[in-house]
């Protein structure tokens, strides 16, 4: 690697990078010839549209799945999945400790329990402390795909299969992701995915779910359309108690226009992530993200782990904002049960704490000590953006002020850690 000055921007020296690293460009000729055949056709609504419906006939052909259900956002799909499982109140689900809040929302508007495993090496939930999170009250193993690379999807769907458990995969980072040759996404009984304008797919907001199971099918069919079972034969029955989670012909027809590309896309990421992996390991101090063995890795965001002996998170994280290079620390920050104020503070339903207060719930304690490598790797975690616009230059920018950060950086001191504020990582509670 060139060496690129001696002295750090934020002390004054010559910035790595001046000019901004590429913003993405997702919305092309095709999405603007579809949504205006959608807005000519008269109708923007999603049920029975035609662009909505070849979508989901897409989307379940792309991924080799019996259904594709298309709603609303990610969260709603997460919903939509766990209310095909029509889980008893009260009822475990385990999932996973670093994740968006729409992952764990659902569970308690099904008034379930949310149940934490703490992650492995690899950022993902653990196997084994899943296993061990296991009571007679878990319905369902939830796992989440973070940042793009799979969980060890092999042992989890065993254990899912050997403990009769329902089994979902939230894959809203990790579209288009293969674990062994198979799709994440394919390993468990539903799997949900976000379109949120930054996921790999996207329609600005928007979901959807793919399933093998007829029954599963029909039920989020119908919870996502307020419980009604459209298109059966009789009369206009509520079936069951759903919700508005529809997507509309708009938003189908930009998701149309991606699905196409979608593959190469996520190569590409794979690609330059791994670029940039493989320059900024050999940094002293510095170690990137690694997928569990036989997943892919489509970078949704590029994760890697500082020496905390050494350099404080923020600081690290502000000298290379200096060298031009945006950086996240810790991703939400804490574990979405201590950062998602609801859980943490059981303000859910009025003053009810339901459905962590049910008579057959046993929450555990949502607070620090819950998952303790999880807490201690946020405590160490940076997180860098790249996207499929950049080129090998702008990953060796990044790479490289990786490498000056490491290298000029003054190591932590005693003294000057009592005067610095919190990092993030540290409990706020
Ligand atoms: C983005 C995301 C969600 C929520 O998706 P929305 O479309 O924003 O509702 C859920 N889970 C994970 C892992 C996500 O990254």
């Amino acid at each position: 690697m060139t060496r690129v000055g001696d002295r750090l921007a934020r002390d004054g020296g010559e910035p790595v990078r001046s000019r901004p690293f590429p913003s993405r460009s997702l919305y092309g000729e095709e999405a603007e010839r579809l949504v205006l055949t959608a807005l000519r056709s008269q109708n923007l609504f999603g049920m029975g549209g035609r662009m909505h419906d070849a979508l989901e006939g897409e989307l379940a052909t792309f991924y080799g799945a019996d259904h594709a259900i298309a709603c609303s956002s990610g969260t709603a799909a997460v919903h939509v999945a766990l209310a095909a499982l029509d889980l008893e109140p009260g009822s475990e689900v385990i999932t996973a400790p670093i994740t968006d809040a729409g992952t764990v929302a659902p569970i308690l508007f099904q008034q379930c329990v949310p149940v934490f495993s703490d992650v492995d090496r690899h950022y993902c939930m653990d196997p084994d402390d899943i296993e061990r999170r296991i009571t007679d009250r878990t319905a369902a193993i939830l796992v989440v795909h973070l940042f793009g690379a799979g969980c060890d999807m092999r042992r989890i769907a065993e254990l899912a299969r050997s403990r009769g458990l329902a089994l979902i995969e939230d894959c809203s980072q990790s579209h288009a992701v293969k674990l062994d040759d198979r799709w994440l996404g394919r390993w468990g009984h539903i799997a949900a995915f976000s379109m949120q304008q930054s996921k790999f797919m996207t329609t600005g907001d928007g979901g959807f779910v793919l399933t093998d199971n007829d029954a599963y099918a029909r039920r989020m069919r119908a919870f996502r359309d307020k419980g009604w079972f459209r298109g059966e034969p009789g009369s206009r029955h509520y079936a069951i108690l759903g919700l508005n989670y529809r997507l509309t012909e708009l938003q189908a027809a930009v998701g149309l226009s991606q699905l196409p590309g979608l593959r190469q896309l996520v190569l590409r990421r794979q690609q330059l992530g791994g670029q940039l992996a493989e320059l900024i390991q050999r940094v002293d101090g510095v170690s990137p993200q690694v997928p569990t063995p036989g997943s892919e890795h489509g970078y949704w965001q590029f994760p890697f782990e500082i020496d905390t002996g050494r350099w404080r998170p923020q600081t690290f994280a502000e000298a290379l904002r200096a060298e031009g290079v945006p950086t996240g620390v810790g991703y939400t920050g804490d574990p979405i049960y201590i950062c998602m104020r609801a859980l943490a503070d059981r303000r859910t339903f009025g003053s009810s704490g339901l459905p962590l207060t049910l008579e057959n719930a046993r929450p555990p304690a949502y607070g620090p000590g819950l998952c303790p490598r999880t807490e201690a790797l946020l405590g160490r975690l940076l997180t860098l953006s790249i996207n499929e616009g950049f080129d090998e230059t702008d990953i060796e920018d990044m790479a490289l002020a990786v490498e000056k950060v490491a290298r000029l950086l003054p190591s932590r001191t005693p003294d000057r850690d009592q005067e610095e504020p919190e990092a993030a990582g540290e409990h706020r509670v």
